[in-house]
């Protein structure tokens, strides 16, 4: 990262006492706007950013969360989120769930009205459905002929045939990629008397064998907000993080005295020392993504990410939302070049 890029970093994460602030991962613009949009009528942190993550979960073109995500690798759309509310150290969560578009809205409802935490697959559904929830197909064109590229292109040892004229799924993953992608919104909401609420939602690893469960929905893992220190929440791979409990890490070692970004760094450092051979490259760094991002109870907010610099956290201070660089621990992975400029953006 350059001079200037840090110094605007810098800026940009100092401490703000009895300030609203809104951060979110890259994709999270939309949801931080309208988080703070709440937060500054008096709102409740965790009302501020389910309505917010409720925008990016209607995108049909954000593949990695609600409508329009990526299936599982039947075809099937199954959601995955979390929240968690600082004021009552409360939380919520659903796994594996499919056919309604907003998992993290069904999310603070297993919190607020069951006694239990995590509901998943058919009773997360019914539960939904109780509340009024409307099931649909959550397969769109799109994603549906993304998958099917993938189906038909993963391997040249079965009956699926690619036609190479499918240029619209082309676009998206490249013409020779066929890959696994990973995507996700995280967004945790600070308020001016210093509550804090925090939600993390997806469709999950793309392609995944049906029932697989990442870290998003998982208190500790995609998420974790304690109101007396900070909140940190995650995306990337979540199998690195479901096994090193890093969003609850990271508020730890705040709690201890660590800035949020040198508290994301030791934590991706002991995800990194962890990680078994099969997922080291030929220099034995981490082969995949994983990225957190914090924000203290005092205003200072801050991230990290396993690979790259180009990783970035989206920051609303209050008067405007802008993205922060993130520091990777190690350089980019190396993006398909076929990408399209607009896909490369998103990923980072
Ligand atoms: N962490 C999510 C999962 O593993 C995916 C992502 O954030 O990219 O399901």
């Amino acid at each position: 990262m350059n001079v200037a890029a840090a110094a605007r970093r810098d800026e940009r994460i100092r401490p703000r006492p009895g300030r609203a602030v809104v951060i979110a991962s890259a994709n999270g613009i939309p949801a931080c706007d309208c988080a703070m949009d709440l937060l500054q009528q008096g709102g409740d942190p965790l009302d501020a950013v389910v309505a917010g993550v409720n925008l990016v979960e209607d995108n049909p073109e954000d593949h990695s969360v609600g409508f329009g995500g990526l299936p599982n690798e039947d075809g099937v759309v199954e959601l995955d989120a979390c929240v968690m509310h600082g004021p009552t150290h409360k939380g919520g969560a659903v796994a594996a769930l499919q056919n309604i578009r907003n998992p993290s809205s069904v999310a603070k409802l297993v919190m607020q009205r069951t006694d239990h935490v995590l509901l998943v697959g058919e009773g997360a559904l019914r539960f939904a459905k109780a509340h009024g929830f409307k099931e649909q197909d959550l397969l769109t064109d799109e994603a549906r002929r993304i998958w099917l590229r993938w189906k038909e292109k993963h391997s040249d040892r079965d009956d699926w045939i690619h036609p190479e004229a499918d240029l619209e799924a082309a676009r998206f993953l490249g013409r020779n990629d066929v890959e696994y992608t990973y995507g996700t919104i995280s967004c945790m909401a600070l308020t001016p008397n210093g509550d804090l609420g925090g939600c993390t939602t997806t469709s999950g690893l793309s392609y995944k064998i049906p029932g697989r469960v990442g870290d998003s929905p998982i208190l500790g893992a995609g998420l974790y907000v304690d109101n007396e220190v900070g909140a940190c929440g995650s995306t990337g791979r979540g199998e690195a993080n479901l096994i090193n409990c890093s969003s609850f890490l990271v508020v730890e070692l705040m709690r201890g005295g660590a800035t949020p970004e040198e508290a994301c760094k030791q934590v991706l450092k002991r995800v990194a020392d962890r990680t078994e051979p099969r997922l080291r490259n030929g220099q034995g760094q981490p082969s995949y993504q994983l990225k957190l991002y914090a924000v203290r109870r005092d205003g200072m907010v801050g991230g990290a990410c396993m690979r790259g610099d180009e990783g970035r956290m989206a920051v609303h201070d209050g008067k405007e939302c802008r993205l922060v660089g993130l520091e990777g621990l190690y350089p980019a992975l190396p993006l398909p070049a076929s990408l399209s400029p607009t896909e490369q953006q998103k990923r980072s």
